[in-house]
């Protein structure tokens, strides 16, 4: 039976900028549906990215990410944390292990990536990660936002902390946005390489983190620490909202997972259709990897490139009735995003191409509709191009 940790020191909640009834009770639940010891949630997936890192990393130290991770996370890391005086030094996920091995550095205290990445849709080795990390005496930190616990559970593969968009599936509804860290409470922070975990606070009470709150000392040490100086806490009602979206989670997960299967063979099949990104399908390079770590389904989320470039999937895009067009993604309504004319549509055709960005790539976040109508709807559009 799963044992709540009290998710905060204190004796009786004192101020809601880092501990509120109604965001813990929602907290204790990610926790219990991860595995985890506890959980902070946060006012957006960024911030519990941000917070994620902070509390491990200061100025002068560094961390490995994967390159192939959310692109808001690529510039906190890239450029964001480093005017911070923090480095990331971004690895292929695909790397071999000793590749992986030779990128760290004396000062590497942590290393990042994401189970199924926005929008690559690349299945991340978890345990080959963890098992590098550990081997250097640091933590590995997944973001498990597409996944989420009913698809994979990280920390059953040994990564140490876990955080989310709660944004996407877990809300579901687009009624609100946040994010969540939890700990597995497993990483041994007493390691020698952490002393902010083993030396006084002065900012609390000179407390040491790992005697007050030993497997805690990490989350603890985020709220009481990161939370209070940051305050980026969201309030009661998101809370609530969130919390309606996660009693249906473990339906809508298998749904999106079902309906989207169905929408990747049609588009497979489909002679518009140059090429079909979905780890569920038989011969994606991630297949293997998703049978290990995704074995009920690799979420909503399929990209494919329409044949005849840019101009062809606007079109397509603009004939969509169903699924309407937006930056938003993992929602229970269907939706489509067109990089080439939106996030990079700046681009010129060639540099699209210097991008890596196909201009008929199309990323397609299939929803709860009726499947039939979800595909009808695609069918008429491929119609309209023609
Ligand atoms: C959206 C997203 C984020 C950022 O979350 P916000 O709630 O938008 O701040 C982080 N990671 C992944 C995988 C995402 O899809």
């Amino acid at each position: 039976m799963w044992q709540p940790y009290s998710m905060t020191p204190t004796k009786s909640l004192i101020y809601s900028r880092f501990e509120n009834p109604t965001v813990m009770a929602v907290e204790e639940k990610i926790a219990a549906l991860e595995g985890g010891i506890g959980a902070m949630c946060t006012s957006s997936g960024q911030a519990a990215s941000l917070l994620s890192l902070l509390n491990i990393l200061k100025a002068g130290d560094s961390f490995i990410s994967a390159a192939t991770i959310y692109g808001g996370t690529i510039n906190l890391f890239a450029y964001t944390l480093k005017k911070l005086g923090i480095e990331c030094i971004f690895v292929d996920a695909d790397a071999s292990e000793d590749e992986i091995r030779a990128a760290f550095k004396p000062n590497t205290k942590a290393v990042f990536g994401e189970t199924l990445a926005n929008p690559a849709l690349s299945v991340f080795d978890i345990e080959k990660f963890a098992k590098i990390a550990h081997e250097n005496k640091v933590p590995l930190i997944i973001d498990n936002t597409f996944p989420t616990p009913i698809l994979c559970r990280p920390f059953e593969y040994g990564a140490d902390i876990v955080i989310h968009s709660t944004t996407k599936y877990m809300d579901g509804h687009a009624v609100q946005g946040g994010g969540v860290i939890v700990d597995s409470g497993n990483f041994d922070w007493t390691n020698g390489n952490f002393p902010e975990f083993t030396e006084p606070d002065e900012s609390y009470h000179g407390t040491i983190y790992t005697k007050a709150y030993g497997k805690a000392a990490y989350i603890v040490k985020a709220r009481m620490q990161l939370m209070r100086d940051f305050g980026c806490y969201p309030s009661a009602q998101s809370a609530f909202y969130l919390n309606l979206g996660l009693e249906t989670l473990h339906i809508r997960m298998k749904q999106y997972c079902e309906n989207a299967m169905k929408v990747a063979e049609y588009l497979e099949a489909n002679e518009h259709v140059e090429s079909v990104n979905y780890p569920a399908l038989a011969g994606n390079k991630y297949h293997e990897l998703a049978k290990k770590y995704l074995p009920d389904g690799t979420s909503g989320v399929i990209s494919f490139i329409i044949k005849g470039g840019r101009s062809t999937a606007v079109k397509f895009m603009d004939s969509l009735k169903l699924a309407s067009n937006e930056v938003h993604v993992a929602d229970i309504r269907t939706c489509v995003l067109h990089p080439a004319s939106a996030t990079h549509r700046q681009l010129t055709d060639e540099q699209l191409v210097a991008a890596g960005i196909n201009g008929g790539l199309i990323r397609l976040s299939v929803g709860l509709e009726n499947v039939d109508d979800i595909i009808d709807d695609l069918r008429q559009a491929f119609a309209a191009i023609d």
